[in-house]
């Protein structure tokens, strides 16, 4: 197993304490609230290098400025979003972090939100709600086509790369992924995988990129049963694939599994 920590907040909420170069230094990743962080490093004995934040809804940044004022440590967050707290603005392309804490490559995938960043180092991407393990993160401030695009690019990453995002909607996504492609072995069997993993009382979280390949609707716009279905639903032309994602954005947005 990998050795990033997960660390419960609110009712599905993970904040990620990813391991750096040196034994003992974390990397903080969107810690919406402070307490269960900082209770985590200190029971570890666990220091942290920096914080990682993906956007700036308050389930992923509220504990921002708790946790500065216990430890004095960069935070790094989108450029393009307004986060109390955050220290070095990043963009697209930008590489942070420290010899110590690792070091992260920021991608810009906004959708969810505006400026919404993912960042991908040792194997890994955060990628805090724009894609989730058989889903993906709801549309408040983007277009269906950006956050395609944005999907897109997270899907282009190594197969292998680790996929941590912000929160466990793992088997409800799943439930919509069966509803779009029933068919699809690959889903069944990824869902025995979370639910053996829920049952044992770990997260379902991280899958790869490759699992999302295979069994995210949201990534599977061009495979012919998931077009199928998405024209099926019929409430506009899914002639592209951002159209077919727009198609499946809307139908989970309704959908009761
Ligand atoms: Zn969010
Ligand atoms: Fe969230």
């Amino acid at each position: 197993m990998d050795d990033v920590i997960a660390v419960h907040a609110f009712r599905d909420n993970y904040i990620w304490l990813a391991p750096g170069s040196k034994p003992g230094i974390v990397a903080v990743v969107d810690p919406g609230d402070a307490d269960p962080v900082i209770t985590a490093l200190t029971a570890r004995g666990l220091t942290p290098a920096f914080v990682l934040c993906t956007h700036h809804h308050g389930d992923h940044v509220g504990g921002v400025e708790a946790l500065t004022r216990r430890y004095d440590i960069p935070v790094y967050g989108p450029a393009a979003e307004s986060i109390p707290g955050v220290t070095h603005p990043v963009g697209d392309g930008d590489i942070v972090g420290s010899d110590a804490g690792g070091r992260y490559r920021v991608l810009a995938v906004p959708g969810h939100t505006r400026g919404h960043v993912a960042y991908v180092g040792a194997g890994r991407v955060f990628c805090g709600d724009t894609l989730f393990a058989a889903g993906c993160g709801r549309l408040f401030e983007g277009t269906a086509f950006q956050l395609h695009t944005s999907l897109m690019r997270l899907a282009a990453l190594p197969p292998d790369t680790l996929v941590y995002c912000g929160h466990e909607y793992t088997l409800a996504n799943l439930a919509f992924a069966r509803a779009v492609e029933p068919d699809n072995a690959d889903i069944l069997a990824f869902e025995r995988r979370c639910r053996r993993r829920l049952a044992a009382g770990e997260p379902t979280i991280p899958s790869t990129i490759a699992d999302e390949r295979a069994v995210n609707p949201f990534l599977r716009a061009a495979a012919p049963a998931v077009r199928r279905a998405a024209a099926r639903r019929g409430d506009q032309r899914s002639d592209t694939d951002a159209a077919v994602f727009a198609t499946l954005r809307r139908w989970k947005d309704d959908f009761k599994g």
